[in-house]
Formats: structure tokens, sequence, C-alpha cells
């Protein structure tokens, strides 16, 4: 910048065509800086906005899902379903399934760990959006992508701790699991919940005391993935042991919530 201010101050003394050169660079720099304040200004308008958090408890329809691991056999039907669903890219997964392999020969086991968005009470990828691309459904709480307003900045897959978000390598855009929210406005269950052969998925609406998952939720000890995040999480898993081969190896732990937003392959 310095420089370049050095140079305009010489302006008088450079030839037409370092001139034109000059007042190519001076624009992009402007260009560039003014990007950078709307920016930063849009984040700290975004960010930290209690009133979200009022809004999400006044909510009267929170769709919400439970896992029962008693009853996933880890078939990945619900993984290829959603793929399906959505023709997502090779590589990239709305909804996947975990496996978590325990143990020491011969005494070894392996538990699965169904994923997919929690559409959370607290989404931290809401607040970092700089764009308001992604939001929360005022209606039924489920956090969407509006892909036509999203520039693609990934600031919302770094705020999510659950690594549930993605961007499509076809599209640029950000991408995650919406609750299949087009089956579901037309009274159909989500893809994954329809196909699930052992019928480990439950879909329905968390503020009804009446719904099935809010039944499963009040007779089942039921966890969620990194509660210790404050996002409150929509996704209830019973059952579920979020342990993996590293606590394995510590006998006094007994519970320990894994890393579950990392993949297998990186938790070593
Ligand atoms: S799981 Fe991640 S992407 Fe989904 S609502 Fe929560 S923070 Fe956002
Ligand atoms: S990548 Fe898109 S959805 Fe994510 S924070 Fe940026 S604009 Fe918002
Ligand atoms: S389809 Fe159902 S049983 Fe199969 S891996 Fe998915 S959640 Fe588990």
């Amino acid at each position: 910048m310095k420089s370049l201010l050095a140079r305009v101050t010489q302006w008088s003394k450079e030839s037409p065509s370092q001139r034109r050169h000059l007042t190519e660079r001076r624009s992009l720099v402007t260009a560039m800086v003014a990007a950078s304040a709307t920016l930063m200004a849009t984040l700290t308008s975004t960010m930290f906005k209690p009133a979200r958090a009022q809004d999400n408890q006044n909510r009267k329809i929170q769709y919400g899902m439970v896992i029962d691991i008693r009853r996933c056999i880890g078939c990945h039907a619900c993984t290829v379903a959603c793929k399906s669903e959505f023709n997502t890219a090779l590589g990239v997964n709305r909804s996947w399934v975990e496996y978590v392999e325990k143990g020491v020969y011969p005494n070894v086991g392996r538990s699965f760990l169904p994923r997919l968005c929690n559409h959370c009470s607290e989404p931290s990828c809401v607040y970092v959006c700089p764009t308001n691309a992604t939001y929360k459904r005022e209606q039924d709480g489920v956090v969407i992508v509006d892909q036509g307003l999203c520039i693609g900045c990934k600031y919302c897959i770094q705020a999510c701790p659950y690594d549930a978000r993605f961007l499509d390598p076809n599209t640029g855009w950000v991408d995650k699991c919406d609750f299949c929210i087009h089956r579901v406005s037309n009274g159909l269950e989500p893809s994954c919940v329809n196909t699930c052969v052992g019928g480990a998925r439950i879909f329905g609406d968390l503020g009804d005391p009446n719904s099935e998952v809010s039944r499963l939720i009040a007779q089942n000890r039921v966890t969620v993935l990194r509660d210790e995040m404050g996002t409150f999480p929509n996704v209830y898993y019973i059952a579920a042991d979020h342990t993996d081969e590293l606590d394995a190896r510590r006998p006094e732990v007994r519970n320990v919530r894994v890393l579950t937003h990392r993949r297998d392959k990186q938790r070593r």
C-alpha cells in the first residue's frame, strides 16, 4: 500500500502505459479493501446474536432424529439412499455411518455411529455465515443452506464441530443434510429413515410430547454428540458407544465422547 501511494504521487512523471497499469492496480486494491471492510462489518453484525437463541427456545416445531444404535447393523443403506436422493458427488456425504473399532484381539468389537447434521438449536454454522445463506427455519428448526446466497467462504465448515458440512466439488457451494425437507414437507420421511433396514433412525417433531421421537427420548437414556460445544444438537442417540480404540486402551475411561467430528483415519 505504501509503495502504491508513493507511486501515485509520482503520477505526473509516469508514461501513459505506466499510468494505466497503476490505475488498474489502484482499482484492484480499492475493491479488495472495500470487500474486506464489508465482510468484516457483516461478520461482526451476524456473530453472537443472542436474539437467535431466544427464537429457538420459542420454536413450536423442532424436527429431530433419534438413532437407536441397538438396531443399527452398519449396512450403510442410509448412506446410499441419501447419496441417491441428492446425487452427491464422490467423496462427500450428507449422511454417513462411522465404524468404531475397539478392544485388543481376541476381545474386539465394532460399533456403528450414523451421522448427519444435528440441526442444532444453537447452530454455530448459522452465527458465522456472513451472507445469511445458512439459517435455521422458523417453522420447523431445520438448518438449511440457501445456495443462491452462499459465496463458498467455508466459514460454516470451520464453525461446525461435527464435520457435517462440505464444499460440493460440482457447484462450489456448501452443502449438508437438510432432513430431506422436500420430502418431509410432502408428508414423507427423510430418505435415510425411509430406507433404514433396522428401523434405527426415527424422525419427528421434538416439540410434540406425543411424537415417537419425544417418547423414545423420555423412555431411554440418550446422548448427543459433543454436548460440551453448547450447540444443543437435535439428533439423539440411544446406546451409542462414543468411545474409540484409544479410549479402549484406557480402562479407567468408561464413556468418553469420541471426537466424532473427525474421520476415523484422522482420529489416531
Ligand atoms: S451439526 Fe453443524 S452444520 Fe448442522 S446445525 Fe449443527 S453446527 Fe450447523
Ligand atoms: S460457505 Fe456459504 S453457507 Fe457457509 S458461511 Fe460462507 S456463505 Fe455462508
Ligand atoms: S440404514 Fe439403518 S441400520 Fe443401516 S447403517 Fe443406516 S442407520 Fe444403521
